[in-house]
């Protein structure tokens, strides 16, 4: 039995995450969980699964909770979500879907307690690459990647050399607007963006895949998650997302995985890895019924966001984590109806000329600076 602790329960991959433990009641036990607001979700979790600790965003809702549900320890914020990822049990597992940065400190913390983590939060590796790397390292910890990309080069890459690789391919599939002109972007309403044609997400990573800011960061997770150089890392497009990445060995060989659009595939292999075991809340991909898969190339100047992404790793020091707090400020505003998509592209551009040069920044640094960034942008934007 492994005890489970769900950062970031109620959201589209927690409770995708929940579905899969449900088909193997003997195997996981849910222990601690950590949500945002959506208190009736998480309702339904607590009287379906019964955790034993769980963390709501603020206290008032932490309240209410401990109210209604004496049993169980309650916590909040940041505190509470550390907790709930490093809540003392035998044989755990983090599982980290929290979107966004808040997802970086609790991961860091439950490599310092030695826990097995099963990632979904991109941020933490873009924020904090090379920390949480090294970190991993000092700590022995293993990470599981749950995006279904680094899932696919994962499951290739399982008895393979890494010198044997010559490169890694991510698929993208260019999301809503991959057949737009730029000039087309300026007016197209947050639910366009939230349209996505594959796959069914959370908001914020919709909107990050229609302006590709996803891919950049799947480009910088790759790099962490295999330890390879970014010139190792290439995009293509493939309008289809049956094909979830490609590995190019260095015989020109390559091996691919497929599967139908469903992040219970990912989540599973992530739980039981090495193993491929039955799911059957996942449909089988009838090949003959999708009858195309398409490839083409990625057009930088239509979708810059993936060579910026690139371009601010190899800049290091904080470009990384202001990237990602430029983008998860604007991507917030667009979503409130503050600004137009294509302005988020250009927020993230002006943050990037002016980033504070620090280099080998300290995890402070990096949090510091993912606050600063935020509440600049936020005072410019949000009124
Ligand atoms: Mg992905």
């Amino acid at each position: 039995m492994k005890n489970v602790c769900l950062l970031g329960a109620t959201g589209s991959i927690g409770q995708q995450v929940l579905e899969v433990m449900e088909q193997k009641p003997l195997e996981y036990k849910l222990i601690s969980i950590a949500f945002g607001e959506n208190v009736e979700s998480a309702k339904k979790i607590i009287e379906k699964f019964n955790p034993t600790f769980v963390s709501a965003k603020s206290k008032e809702i932490a309240n209410l909770l401990k109210a209604k549900y004496p049993e169980i320890e309650v916590g909040y914020g940041n505190e509470g979500i550390i907790k709930a990822a490093t809540f003392e049990a035998e044989n755990p597992l983090v599982i980290n879907s929290l979107v966004g940065s808040v997802g970086l400190l609790p991961t860091v913390k439950a490599i310092e307690a030695g826990r097995k983590i099963l990632l979904a939060n991109k941020e933490t590796l873009v924020m904090a690459g090379d920390i949480i790397s090294s970190l991993a390292k000092k700590h022995d910890v293993s990470l599981i990647p749950i995006d279904s990309e680094h899932s696919a080069i994962f499951q290739i890459l399982l008895g393979k050399n890494k010198e044997d690789v010559k490169r890694l391919i991510l698929t993208a599939s260019g999301g809503p607007f991959r057949k737009n002109k730029r000039e087309d972007l300026k007016n197209v309403t947050v639910n366009d963006a939230l349209n996505h044609p594959n796959w069914k997400m959370g908001a914020k990573i919709t909107i990050d895949s229609a302006t590709m800011m996803n891919k950049g960061f799947e480009v910088i997770e790759a790099k962490y998650l295999f330890d390879m150089d970014l010139d190792q890392i290439d995009v293509i497009i493939h309008p289809q997302s049956i094909v979830h990445s490609m590995v190019e060995f260095k015989d020109h060989s390559i091996l691919a995985q497929l599967g139908v659009s469903d992040m219970r595939l990912p989540i599973q292999f992530a739980l039981s890895y090495p193993h491929h075991e039955t799911l059957s809340l996942v449909k089988p991909l009838v090949l003959e019924e999708v009858g195309t898969l398409e490839f083409e190339k990625l057009d930088d100047e239509r979708f810059p966001l993936v060579k910026i992404a690139k371009e601010a790793v190899n800049k290091g020091g904080l470009y990384p984590a202001v990237l990602n707090a430029s983008n998860e400020a604007a991507v917030n505003l667009f979503l409130n109806g503050k600004i137009a998509f294509s302005k988020i592209e250009e927020i993230i551009l002006e943050e990037l000329n002016q980033v504070p040069s620090i280099y080998n920044p300290n995890l402070d640094d990096i949090l510091n600076t993912d606050i600063q960034i935020k509440e600049k942008i936020n005072r410019k934007f949000n009124r």
